[in-house]
């Protein structure tokens, strides 16, 4: 299973917080894990881009209706690669109506979504969890933090103040990092090829039979 995209939570019928990924990553795992001939079920938030052939697609909006997909299919998988940008917060009151233009100048009240990973690292039980880091400062130590916190065998990290790396382009340059200490860095490069690591390293990890 393959995260990918931005979640988008809503203020009111017109108006939500989101966030600037443009799904390309989780994408880019998505065709690779199914290029070398996995099933793949892709949860995707709002993006503008095609499923790729052969790949089981399940469109979300909300970081609850990402909660629910992921943890509703969670059994059926042997990996999760969670590159969806999930939104951190909501609006803490969704409106039924749009809300008029007069009283947008009140301060916009938000809570925490739920954190999904922190869900599944408590379910997970033997499966692969592999999540991403976009980060703007101190990249290796948030990673490390994560990827302690959310019980990771694997954290992506990527620098999102990089142009060639992060939101929105065809490259990415980005660290792994793993709980033993260990990371390595690899060049700026296609997010397909990005993906292509990602897809072999899980590989190397999982029982023959399933990979
Ligand atoms: O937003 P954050 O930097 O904590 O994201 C790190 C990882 O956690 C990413 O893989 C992201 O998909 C995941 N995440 C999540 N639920 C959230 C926020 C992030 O699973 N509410």
């Amino acid at each position: 299973m393959v995260t990918a995209g931005p979640t988008r939570e809503p203020l009111d019928p017109v108006r939500f917080i989101s966030n600037r990924s443009s799904g390309k990553m989780g994408y880019a795992i998505a065709a690779a894990a199914r290029l070398r001939g996995h099933d793949v079920l892709l949860v995707s938030g709002p993006v503008a881009l095609e499923v790729p052939a052969g790949i089981r697609r399940i469109m979300v909006e909300t970081a609850e209706q990402m909660q629910q997909a992921v943890i509703g299919n969670l059994d059926t998988v042997d990996a999760l690669v969670m590159a969806a940008a999930v939104a951190d917060w909501r609006p803490a009151v969704v409106h039924r109506q749009k809300q008029k233009k007069s009283k947008m100048e009140a301060v916009l009240q938000l809570e925490p979504v739920p954190d999904i990973l922190a869900q599944v690292a408590g379910i997970k039980g033997s499966r692969l969890v592999v999540g991403f880091a976009a980060e703007t400062e101190n990249l290796l130590g948030e990673a490390r933090r994560k990827l302690s916190a959310k019980r990771l065998d694997m954290i992506v990290a990527n620098d999102v103040t990089a142009p060639d790396a992060g939101f929105e382009v065809d490259t990415n340059r980005v660290v792994l990092v793993w709980p033993d200490g260990s990371s390595r860095e690899l060049p700026c490069m296609p997010k397909s090829e990005v993906a292509q690591y990602i897809i072999e390293w899980l590989e190397k990890q999982l029982p023959a039979s399933t990979a």
